[in-house]
């Protein structure tokens, strides 16, 4: 009995410390925020399995040393489920490594046969092989067939795994789970080892727990998959959280909620109370619908309804629509309305561009889900995908590719528009309007529509490369100022304006070509201007230091804000046509009103001692009434609409002799 006891207490310090270990893993995995993907519920598995390995093993001890008081086929069966919870969570772990370093995917055929065989045999060895005891002194050993296969059998998996880590770990992306399973395994081969040559020392159960807790070192630090600010699962675990859903292939929803004042908030009332805010939605969207929520980008929260919520999706539309008629927490004392809309996506019937099988159908479809609003026009709270949507979706698509193509195969052409100097009586100025030179697929695409699809796909800076490389080229090799032109007008598009490695590349393409600097001016619109903060004015500090100058484009439509022009930065107002038109609609009741407005508007920004252009002049009417009221430039279709190159040079050689 004494041997017998200090046998118990030998053994039982290597469970109790294994159980230790397994006890922090589990409290460590369980506590923390998990996703619902494939590889974690594979990995629940893992550690389910490693439990009930740990839980027989206790079990086991108690029935060897009390051997006699057991009956036999129990002390059998105790070991059979000590083993079937060893075997698993080997075979556990070979899968979950698979399916993370697989995108979330399902195992191959190859693979779902291999490991068919491998529990095939497992079960057979365990439930129809025999096992022995030899109680010694200092241990008890099982032998027997059924041991033997068994340990076959983990061997088989143990090397296939450290195969399938070696391979994974060679990419970069699944390299960190890959060297983590592979240090595990090392690890496992080190104890096994040991536990064949010193089999007094058992420690299986402890280097079960300790790979346990390298595979959830493994899966990082779960703040990775978190927005700090506002407490959501981030993009990163909303594409896993896709790729699962494509890869089951079974119907569910998506409902993008899109703030659309986020940043003007923050502008407004600081990061903070903003924070507050989506913190405060966010907790609100878990609580109704007990969902996980995703924030998809900084505007844009999103949750993923399964097939069984279907009956239910009205009325959960229903509950946010009604609670964004009322007003959220900006803090202590300020409550907001907030201008948002949902987009509701039903997988598969809304998304017929998702090939099946494809491998970027995941980023396809989280494209789409941040696209979706750019496509509708609909005014409502909620907006449901229609064909019209996915015509739009299509043509952007189109669009996208032909853009592509002309950025690679010079198939961007730059046209001119002169403008015209009231003083000098000649068209001093001209704007550059770019176009696409090949449409026949799509028929004319207008700038208005491929700069957008430029901005978003990261093809505008190479765009923008293409477009002031002909221009430069253009104005500097005719020698255009011999003609009398003083500068051209290029417009930026609001991603270009505030890039810090734009004004660098102007700098190389003037040099580059030998042009004044003074013969650029850049065009940003009113909305860029007031919606761009820092970055935008070094930039603009940065050319003007080095000679350029800048129209502010599109004055008049949108935002408006008067105080804007009262920067020292901007020569140029250009006043759009819509505060022009009005005033020639014989029907228009508010002719006089826009008469005031415009009148004074120009008056104003003369006195400030800008420059102004007007754009959209169609008629000699317009054109005598701007004379007369004393602004600087005109442009429009009444002289010229903008023409090729080779019509624009005929065109000064004409009208500026
Ligand atoms: P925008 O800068 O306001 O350009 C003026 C637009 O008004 C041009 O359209 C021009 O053809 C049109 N326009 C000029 N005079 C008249 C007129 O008398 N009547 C009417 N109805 N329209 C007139 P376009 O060329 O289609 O360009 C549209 C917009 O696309 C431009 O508006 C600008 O925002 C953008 N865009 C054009 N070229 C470029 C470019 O090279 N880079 C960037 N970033 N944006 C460009
Ligand atoms: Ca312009
Ligand atoms: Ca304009």
């Amino acid at each position: 009995m004494q041997f017998l006891n200090s046998f118990l207490f030998n053994h039982l310090r290597f469970q109790i410390a294994a159980t230790v270990v397994l006890i922090v893993v589990e409290a460590l995995y369980f506590m923390r925020p998990r996703i619902k993907i494939l590889s974690t519920r594979i990995f629940n598995c893992v550690l389910v399995s490693a439990a009930v390995y740990l839980l027989f093993d206790y079990a086991t001890v108690f029935s060897l040393v009390y051997f006699d008081s057991f009956p036999l086929w129990l002390v059998k069966l105790l070991h059979q489920g000590f083993i079937l919870g060893f075997e698993g969570t080997f075979l556990f772990i070979y899968v979950f490594l698979d399916v993370t370093t697989h995108n979330q995917q399902r195992l191959s055929v190859f693979e779902k046969f291999f490991l068919l065989l491998i529990t095939l045999f497992s079960l057979i060895a365990i439930f129809c092989f025999d096992i022995f005891y030899y109680i010694s002194e200092d241990a008890v050993y099982s032998y027997g067939p059924m041991v033997n296969l068994v340990y076959v059998l983990i061997t088989i998996l143990t090397l296939s795994t450290i195969i399938k880590a070696i391979i994974a770990s060679r990419n970069v992306e699944t390299r960190r789970v890959s060297s983590y399973v592979l240090f595990a395994m090392g690890l496992w081969i080190i104890f096994g080892l040991t536990q064949l040559f010193l089999p007094q020392i058992l420690f299986s159960s402890v280097s079960i727990s300790t790979m346990l807790l390298l595979l959830v070192i493994s899966l990082g630090n779960p703040s990775e998959r978190m927005d700090k600010e506002s407490g959501a699962f981030n993009h990163e675990a909303l594409k896993l959280v896709i790729a699962d859903k494509l890869n089951r292939a079974k119907p569910f929803f998506i409902v993008n909620l899109d703030m659309e004042d986020i940043s003007k908030l923050r502008r407004q009332f600081g990061d903070q109370a903003v924070i507050m805010m989506l913190s405060e939605i966010r907790s609100f969207v878990e609580k109704q619908f007990c969902k996980n929520v995703y924030k998809i980008n900084n505007h844009a929260f999103t949750v993923i309804f399964d097939e069984h919520d279907k009956e239910k999706m009205d009325y959960y539309l229903q509950v946010l629509e009604d609670r964004f008629h009322e007003k959220w927490n900006l803090n202590e004392t300020t409550k907001i309305h907030l201008n948002a809309h949902i987009d509701f996506i039903r997988f598969p019937q809304d998304t017929p561009f998702l090939k099946k099988g494809m491998q970027n159908s995941s980023s396809q479809l989280l494209e789409f889900i941040e696209m979706c609003h750019t496509y509708s026009d609909d005014a409502e709270f909620i907006h449901r995908v229609d064909s019209k949507l996915l015509q739009k979706r299509d043509r952007q698509d189109l669009v996208y590719k032909l853009l592509q193509n002309a950025i690679r195969s010079d198939g961007v052409e730059m046209y001119y528009q002169p403008i015209y100097s009231i003083e000098e009586k000649r068209f001093t100025n001209c704007e550059a309007l770019v176009r696409l030179k090949d449409t026949t697929t799509l028929g004319f695409v207008s700038p208005e529509e491929f700069i957008p699809v430029a901005e978003r796909n990261f093809l505008i800076m190479p765009l923008s490369q293409c477009i002031f490389e002909k221009v430069f080229e253009f104005v500097s090799s005719y020698k255009l100022s011999e003609l009398g032109l003083k500068h051209v007008e290029v417009n930026l598009s609001a991603i270009e304006s505030v890039d810090l490695t734009f004004p660098s590349l102007m700098k190389g393409l003037l040099e580059k070509h030998k042009l004044e600097p003074s013969m650029v001016n850049l065009e940003i619109t009113e909305s860029i201007a007031v919606s761009s903060g820092r970055k935008l004015k070094r930039n603009m500090e940065d050319l003007i230091n080095h000679g350029c100058s800048f129209s502010m484009d599109d004055f008049g439509t949108g935002y408006s804000n008067l105080s804007q022009i009262t920067r020292a930065d901007f020569s140029i107002i250009k006043i759009d046509k819509s505060l022009l038109w009005p005033i020639f609609e014989k029907k228009n009741p508010n002719r006089t009103n826009a008469k005031i407005l415009l009148e004074n508007m120009v008056s104003m920004i003369l006195q400030m001692g800008l420059k102004i252009v007007v754009e959209g002049v169609e008629t000699k009417e317009q054109f005598e009434y701007l004379e007369k009221l004393g602004v600087t430039y005109i442009q429009g279709y009444y002289f010229s609409k903008p023409i090729n190159s080779q019509d624009y040079l005929r065109f000064l050689e004409r009208y500026n002799r």
